[in-house]
């Protein structure tokens, strides 16, 4: 009763109102959708059912009219689609003024976007020039009786969890890693509306020019994030040549190696192998710890894997907490009996 009353209360309660309709922006890189993107699609379905409001799609690129309807087999009941040359490849500013103009042509009260490179890039330079806030990184969201929504993300370290909220000001923004939320179901021939936006700006608006593509084709490159099967090792795999036995392993499940972050420091393994907080969030089948403590930074980034297997030989460690089984043994004997037996079969 007392917010009623409240001028200021008030103000906020008919500026809010004003905006409508949870956003997923649908990443691409050449027609091709990043994987998060229909992840927050199931999410957003979630949090546009107790808004009860519309869960739009938002496609940019060019010749990516495909993507909508992808959208709509993932949840989406609108899509709006900016399908124009300039936008064909990933640049900040035409991204970043398309963007912008959608939002404040149509106003939606929520935007998640994926936590990757583009998407970090885009997400803090659109939540800057529309004025309202951003929280990078969430690992949980929901909304609260105000019709907030609840962004929640480790904070100091991992050592807690905030919760944050953005009532002021809208859009509500938030990015999110891949693996995080689980992968929705898809609908084949479920349809929606596309709205076919349009935006005045060509090439020569644009300062960064786009010369040639080199595509990465890095012998050896890895993505553990998609990975179905990890066996990741920590310091205690002692150096660089060691990693040859957790290899072996990986080979015979079919899976990757992954490292934790003081065996990436320590230069055994490449950065983009890191699992945890501040490298990639991993959801294997099974995962499968070589002498890794488990401290919480590391434990964010795997915690959700269907099976967890950890081999430390101290039994305290941290790890064994979080696993579904351990093995409390010297990672140098444990493994290669794993992998001669798994010859075997
Ligand atoms: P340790 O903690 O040193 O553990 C080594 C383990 O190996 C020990 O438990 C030991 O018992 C065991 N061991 C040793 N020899 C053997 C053997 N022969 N057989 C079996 N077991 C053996 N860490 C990450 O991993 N990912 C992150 O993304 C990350 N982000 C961070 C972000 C911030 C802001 C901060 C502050 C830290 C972050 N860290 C991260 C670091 C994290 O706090 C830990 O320092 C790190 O995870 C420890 O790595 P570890 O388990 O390999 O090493």
């Amino acid at each position: 009763a007392e917010d009623e009353a409240d001028p200021e209360e008030l103000a906020r309660r008919e500026y809010v109102a004003g905006y409508q309709g949870v956003w997923v922006f649908v990443e691409q890189t050449e027609g091709e959708a990043a994987r998060v993107s229909w992840e927050l699609m199931g999410k957003g379905k979630e949090l546009a059912a107790k808004l009860g409001v519309e869960l739009c799609a938002v496609v940019m690129g060019h010749k990516v009219e495909h993507l909508c309807h992808e959208a709509f087999t993932y949840g989406a009941d609108k899509a709006y689609l900016l399908d124009q040359p300039v936008l064909e490849y990933y640049r900040t500013y035409p991204y970043l003024d398309a963007l912008c103009h959608l939002i404040e042509r149509y106003k939606p009260e929520i935007v998640l976007m994926g936590a990757t490179g583009m998407g970090r890039d885009l997400a803090g330079a659109v939540a800057t020039r529309v004025k309202t806030g951003l929280t990078a990184d969430c690992t949980g969201l929901d909304i609260d009786p105000k019709r907030n929504l609840m962004q929640t993300r480790p904070a100091f370290g991992g050592n807690i969890m905030a919760t944050i909220m953005c009532d002021r000001f809208r859009p509500q923004m938030a990015t999110v890693r891949s693996h995080v939320m689980p992968m929705p179901a898809q609908t084949a021939g479920r349809s929606g509306k596309i709205v076919h936006a349009s935006f005045p700006l060509s090439e020569s608006d644009v300062f960064t020019k786009v010369l040639q593509v080199i595509r990465d084709s890095k012998a050896g490159h890895v993505d553990i994030a998609g990975a179905e099967f990890i066996v990741s090792g920590g310091r205690g795999m002692m150096a660089k040549e060691n990693f040859a036995i957790l290899q072996e392993l990986a080979d015979e499940l079919g899976g990757v190696v992954g490292a934790s972050r003081s065996a990436v420091d320590a230069g055994w393994m490449p950065g983009d192998r890191q699992v945890g907080q501040t490298g990639k969030t991993v959801r294997p089948k099974i995962y499968i710890a070589c002498g890794i403590s488990g401290a919480i930074q590391h434990l964010v980034g795997m915690q959700d894997s269907d099976l967890i297997i950890a081999i430390n030989r101290d039994k305290e460690a941290p790890i064994f907490e979080v696993a579904s089984y351990g093995i409390v043994g010297d990672l140098f004997e444990v493994v290669p009996a794993i992998t001669a037996t798994l010859r075997e079969l």
